[in-house]
């Protein structure tokens, strides 16, 4: 059985985390956090989810983790993310990561932890996202020299960065499919007179609205026809059940199976 600490516990993605865990036979949860602030802490998870008490109690640190747990399970904001990442470095946990929204100098210090732990990191880890950026890589190698690629995203109204983490990850890999630097080619605001369209560029569009769980689509347009790739999340639930998904394969990784990586890693697509 893989011991998980889920860190956030009581946040949107913590409260489905735990559900999943649950749910998943493979998998016990053994240690719940919060921010240390939170009213939760010393409160039984099982109890604020809604599954019922199981003497897990909301814990204002990893510490009382590190006899307890493989795989410590983070969905929370960049900057404890990256104090919980050091954490498991230094503790030798196994990490899933799924918070998004890092700055250039955070992410280079999650590869940096890459060198000697094993953790997953993805934007999404939905299945069918996975399965979208294998076809958006098709579709730019067909389609994107001269076509015009704009990426449509929405979610709701409490996410805090814009656009998401996995609208820049489509637009990495469409990026990356056409040989071209996404920092350079990137448009994440149109306003007034611009101009005509860059051909190069790759357009960012993001819609903040209700209880949209997310929704993304990639358009290809050309003159007299267009491709549009959409995938839309209708529950929390797929991103938990692939983060646990991740969470059991990665405690399978032994001592020296060192790297970042993602959810087509997990899946086997590489
Ligand atoms: P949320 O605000 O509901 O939850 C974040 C939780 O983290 C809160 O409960 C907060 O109290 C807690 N937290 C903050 N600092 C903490 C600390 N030091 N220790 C412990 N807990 C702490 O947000 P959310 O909607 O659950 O999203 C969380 C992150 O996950 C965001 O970055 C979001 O974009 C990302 N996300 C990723 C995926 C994916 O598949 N990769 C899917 C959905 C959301």
């Amino acid at each position: 059985m893989i011991k998980i600490a889920i860190v956030g516990a009581a946040g949107r993605m913590g409260k489905i985390l735990v559900e999943a865990c649950h749910e998943n036979e493979n998998v016990v949860l053994t240690v719940a956090t919060e921010h240390p602030q939170s009213a939760l802490i010393g409160a039984d998870i099982g109890e604020v989810v809604g599954i019922g008490k199981n003497g897990v109690m909301i814990a204002p640190s990893l510490d009382v983790a590190e006899q307890d747990c493989d795989v410590v399970i983070d969905f929370t904001r960049p900057e404890p993310s990256i104090s919980h990442l050091n954490w498991c470095v230094k503790n030798n946990k196994q990490l899933v990561l799924g918070t998004t929204g890092f700055n250039e100098e955070e992410k280079a210090q999650i590869q940096q932890a890459g060198e000697s732990s094993a953790l997953v990191f993805a934007a999404n880890y939905s299945v069918g996202v996975t399965l979208s950026l294998k076809l958006l890589d098709t579709a730019a190698r067909i389609m994107g020299e001269g076509v015009d690629i704009e990426i449509i995203e929405a979610h709701h109204r409490h996410k805090v960065d814009a656009p998401s983490g996995t609208a820049l990850r489509m637009g990495e890999v469409i990026a990356n499919a056409l040989g071209r630097d996404l920092s350079q080619c990137a448009v994440y605001s149109r306003e007034g007179i611009m101009g005509e369209r860059d051909r190069n560029s790759i357009g960012f569009q993001a819609i903040r609205a209700g209880d949209i769980v997310g929704e993304h689509t990639v358009m290809f347009a050309d003159i007299g026809e267009r491709i549009e790739i959409t995938h839309k999340a209708s529950s929390r639930m797929t991103f938990a059940k692939g983060a646990v998904r991740s969470a059991v394969w990665v405690a399978k990784k032994g001592v020296d199976e060192c790297g970042v990586f993602d959810m087509q890693d997990v899946l086997g697509l590489r």
